[in-house]
């Protein structure tokens, strides 16, 4: 049995009823056989069994009370993956669907996504399977207060610095920081995706989905095209899917879908303009279904469907992991796709991503698409050391770079190792092999 095979059988035996922990962790490890048969001295210094490993797992009850003065209890989690190379960083998500088992595919992606970006960042991510929809401010800040009280002795500016994910806003992020702040007595960066007032950074709500149409630029200008004129679907319309809509149409290109769990809409004009304004406060404020704008804007609504049967030049998942698959893959293929982004983490299946990469569309994986949001984060952490901040036109202008570079970087590796045109073999290396080289120079911890 190869080395690699034999990793991931000990994964699968520790974490079998973790599904998608595996599946992230089979995505990476295949994608390094070629990267240890010329480099036994990973295998010999135990990198890969220690990297598929957290440093520390935190699970913890989070009691809080609701507005009829109800006890509710809900389970917050912090998995602290990687150190090697900064403190951990990544997002917190509040979603029911949230378990032990998709923080750690998480937070596992973050160690390589965050190398990717070339700053100091390890990887972590948290969360709680307390769901924002259809609560009020107090009960969201009541949870906050409550998720902070435990979490606030396990995080630091030097330690673990987390930001928003799903259901994870500038709200929550508000309330998360003010108890923090309280608890310590001491203002500091322990957390990314604050106001703009208190330590945030100009251009981070904006960071992942401008950077996600950045990538793109960048996968089409190989093949000397751009995103000018060009159809493109989307699913999830919250922070990243809105700005990354903004992005796509301030470089001439359309995006006709927005989706969620129950359905999609069809706007076959582009939602832009007055539209877009409607759409950017449906859920990252609001919190309701897609099927409003729909009702709004007098557009058809396709319950139950996905929008992946919808004919578009680019398909961008943009909503959760595992919502595209081989079906939805066989359907955009047919229907004349031909360059796919992963918006969200891990939203196609292995089965879909394979299936693009033997039908030859351009794919770019969600570690490397999407990773302009932890590095806007580190931005931010940097001007909180410098007590000092950059104006929106230098951050954006930071992120662009880091975008282009993540890709130049993806893809050299993958050509390197004889993967060329495979991107997710190309992040995964490219990540991997900074974080491997901190592990071994520090010694086996
Ligand atoms: P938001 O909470 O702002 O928006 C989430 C969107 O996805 C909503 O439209 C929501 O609609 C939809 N969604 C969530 N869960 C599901 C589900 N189970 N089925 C269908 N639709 C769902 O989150 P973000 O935009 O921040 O995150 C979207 C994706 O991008 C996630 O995978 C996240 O991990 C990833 N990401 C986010 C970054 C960031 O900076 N925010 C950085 C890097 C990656 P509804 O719940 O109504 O269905």
């Amino acid at each position: 049995m190869s080395y690699v095979n034999e990793v991931m059988q000990k994964v699968t035996q520790r974490n079998a009823h973790e599904p998608e922990f595996l599946q992230a962790v089979a995505e990476v490890l295949e994608s390094l056989e070629p990267v240890l048969a010329a480099h036994p001295e990973y295998i010999e210094a135990g990198v890969v069994d220690r990297i598929v490993e957290p440093e520390r797992q935190l699970m913890f009850r989070v009691p809080w009370v609701d507005d009829q003065g109800k006890v509710q209890v809900n389970r917050g989690f912090r998995v602290q993956f990687s150190s090697a190379i900064g403190p951990y960083k990544g997002g917190l998500r509040f979603h029911p669907s949230v378990n032990l088992g998709i923080i750690k595919f998480l937070g596992f992606e973050q160690i390589f996504k965050n190398a990717l970006t070339g700053l100091p960042m390890g990887g972590g991510k948290g969360g709680s399977d307390f769901d924002p929809r259809g609560k009020s401010d107090a009960e969201v800040m009541r949870f906050c207060q409550s998720f902070m009280t435990e979490l606030y002795r396990h995080v630091g500016a030097d330690t673990d610095v987390p930001a928003g994910d799903i259901g994870v806003g500038g709200r929550e992020i508000g309330f998360l920081f003010g108890q923090y702040k309280r608890i310590v007595n001491r203002f500091e960066g322990v957390l990314t995706g604050k106001g703009i007032n208190w330590g945030g950074s100009l251009a981070r709500p904006e960071a992942t989905g401008y950077g996600t149409a950045y990538f793109i630029s960048e996968m089409l200008k190989e093949k000397n095209d751009s995103l000018a004129g060009k159809t493109v679907t989307i699913s999830g319309y919250g922070n990243v899917g809105t700005y990354f809509i903004e992005k796509v149409n301030s470089l001439g290109g359309k995006v006709i879908t927005i989706a969620d769990e129950y359905g999609y809409v069809l706007d076959k004009e582009g939602i832009a303009g007055e539209k877009l304004d409607f759409l950017m406060d449906l859920w990252t404020v609001k919190r309701l279904s897609a099927k409003v704008y729909a009702e709004q804007f007098g557009l058809p609504w396709f319950e139950g469907k996905s929008p992946w049967e919808v004919p578009c030049d680019i398909a961008v998942p943009s909503a959760t992991q595992n919502e595209l698959n081989a079906e939805h893959a066989q359907q955009l293929i047919a229907n004349g796709c031909y360059c796919v982004a992963e918006a969200a983490n891990m939203p196609c299946t292995a089965e879909a991503a394979e299936l693009f990469l033997k039908n030859k569309v351009l794919f770019g994986p969600a570690k490397a698409v999407n990773a302009g949001g932890v590095a806007v984060s580190g931005l931010e952490m940097s001007q909180n050391s410098m007590r000092y901040g950059w104006t929106f036109d230098e951050v954006d202008a930071k992120l662009y770079q880091i975008m282009v570079d993540i890709y130049a970087k993806s893809s050299s590796a993958a050509k390197k190792y004889g993967l060329e045109g495979n991107l997710i073999a190309g992040a995964n290396i490219a990540g991997f092999l900074k974080v491997a080289d901190a592990m071994m120079a520090q010694g086996v911890v």
